[in-house]
């Protein structure tokens, strides 16, 4: 069983993934990485029985079935030997019952906040080169292309919207979210011990820390 677990969520958007991904460069030996969505893709990819059950729900953007999600997480957050960041579950209250019944407890459960019409924004916002995945945001974004307009400044490709950032299946997404796992969370945040996080700002990763310090992750040899 892993070290110990905490549950990072946030409606999409909310920029849960960065976080994360700023946690994992600058503690590497520390923390690892376990997200659902990520997982589902990689089984998607590999052909396997899970990625070809879950594939018409994953392209509609609906929920997988809630049964194949809990055999596939519990299955696989026994394996790790790091203080583990599970992204993307509990996402339906059947899910966190579930979590309940295995006696999965994390030690904290992160809310990552932003408002749903900052989400929505964001999202609107967002653009990614088609060629090397780099992500920016339109001029007058917090993070436009340096070079050249529209264009990806490591590849030179132009810019595009990502399918599930068109306003239609954005505003899906976050229809999904807050019917489906807000209920779940809030569930979640109450009974665990319960940090939610501002990032309106972008600066959610100084309150991370510092809630991480809160309940000893870090001690005094960690980089
Ligand atoms: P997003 O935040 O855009 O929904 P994810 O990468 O977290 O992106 O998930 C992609 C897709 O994988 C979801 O739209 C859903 O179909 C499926 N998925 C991820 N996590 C879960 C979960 N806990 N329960 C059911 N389906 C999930």
């Amino acid at each position: 069983m892993a070290k110990s677990i905490i549950l990072f969520a946030g409606r999409p958007n909310s920029g849960k993934g960065s976080l994360e991904g700023r946690l994992l460069a600058e503690y590497p030996k520390l923390f690892e990485l376990y997200s659902v969505g990520d997982k589902l893709r990689e089984h998607r990819r590999m052909r396997t029985e899970i990625g070809l059950k879950a594939q018409s729900y994953m392209a509609q953007g609906i929920m997988v079935p809630d049964d194949l999600i809990v055999e596939m997480v519990l299955g696989d957050i026994a394996e790790s030997t790091k203080v583990l960041l599970v992204d993307g579950f509990p996402r339906t209250i059947g899910q966190f019952q579930a979590m309940l019944d295995a006696k999965l407890y994390p030690d904290a459960v992160f809310l990552i906040e932003i408002s749903e019409e900052e989400a929505l924004t964001r999202s609107f916002n967002r653009r990614v080169c088609p060629g090397c995945g780099a992500t920016y945001t339109i001029e007058g974004g917090f993070n436009p292309p340096k070079k050249r307009a529209g264009k990806c400044d490591k590849c030179g490709e132009e810019l595009v919207m990502r399918e599930d950032d068109k306003p239609e299946v954005s505003q899906k997404r976050q229809n999904v979210y807050t019917t489906d796992t807000e209920p779940a969370i809030d569930s979640a945040l109450a009974l665990f011990n319960g940090f939610v996080i501002d990032n309106m700002d972008g600066h959610g990763f100084e309150r991370v820390e510092a809630a991480l310090i809160s309940i000893g992750v870090f001690d005094d040899e960690t980089e």
